[in-house]
């Protein structure tokens, strides 16, 4: 029945907010407590100490959390890592080749002795997905608050080749794009880049051999012609080599008023 003028707030709410209220708590609280029961049965623990958790912590227990190591890069158009990434476009691209500047971000700092790098792993080698959108959709809500990064409209991961996406069961890179698309309100795309052939571990390479390691290996599909704010996600920024192919291969099949933006849970820190 629609509400006509003279209806009072104070009827409106009594007809439809306080159930609603109502019925959110009871939810809250039934999920609180079906939490503390499988917390029993199937202990969580903090993926960084160890800890276990209580029923209002997600996946690091609050001392854990209280010392993330976010990078606040998205609140910084010009950082370190787009400063990494853009020096190594400008390495690859052509003579007089007109070059924007790539803005980039990600969550947080990895380094190998730092116990926090246990979040990007947990999701690549230790198959916790869950953990991979949390932290993702964490990064998400962030840079929709940055001015630079919430007219993103098209989100594209790093693609995986085939082979090790079998082995692995998912692609971690279109893990963390698919949450990133959904808090930035963007399309989320898998098919516009593909791996023409399987590349050799980068782990133990530099940057110069991981950019031949890499080179040629993407290919375009077509790419919407209604987006004009691609971000390109990936796990973790290294050297910022395979980043830096999928741009190339991106760039050479757009128009130039379609702007690349690149996006990571982590950035490697020397
Ligand atoms: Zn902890």
């Amino acid at each position: 029945m629609p509400l006509t003028c003279n209806t009072k707030p104070s009827d409106l709410q009594r007809k439809t907010l306080r159930p609603a209220t109502q019925s959110s708590r009871e939810i809250v609280i039934f999920t609180f407590m079906l939490r503390e029961m499988t917390d029993l049965v199937m202990p969580r623990t903090c993926l960084v100490c160890g800890r276990k958790l209580g029923a209002q912590e997600e996946h690091l227990c609050l001392w854990c959390a209280a010392d993330l190591p976010l990078t606040y890069y998205w609140e910084r158009p010009h950082n370190p890592m787009a400063d990494e990434l853009n020096a190594l476009l400008e390495r690859t691209r052509e003579e007089c080749e007109p070059m924007e500047y790539v803005r980039a971000a990600a969550l947080l700092f990895y380094h190998h002795e730092n116990p926090y790098k246990l979040i990007p792993k947990a999701l690549k080698y230790g198959g916790n997905v869950e953990a991979g959108r949390y932290f993702a959709s964490r990064l998400g809500r962030y840079m929709a608050t940055a001015g630079h990064f919430s007219d993103v409209d098209l989100v594209i991961p790093v693609p995986l080749h085939w082979l090790r996406k079998w082995a692995r069961g998912y692609n971690q890179a279109a893990v963390i794009a698919k949450e990133l698309a959904k808090t930035l309100k963007a399309d989320y795309r898998a098919d516009v880049l593909t791996r023409a052939r399987r590349t050799h571990t980068q782990t133990s390479l530099d940057a110069t051999a991981r950019l031949e390691n890499v080179a040629g290996v993407f290919r375009v599909r077509q790419v919407p012609k209604e987006a004009k704010h691609i971000l390109l996600v990936d796990d973790t920024f290294t050297t910022g080599a395979t980043l830096c192919a999928c741009y190339n291969a991106l760039r050479e099949a757009i128009g130039p008023a379609q702007r690349i933006s690149v996006a990571t849970l982590s950035v490697v820190q020397d």
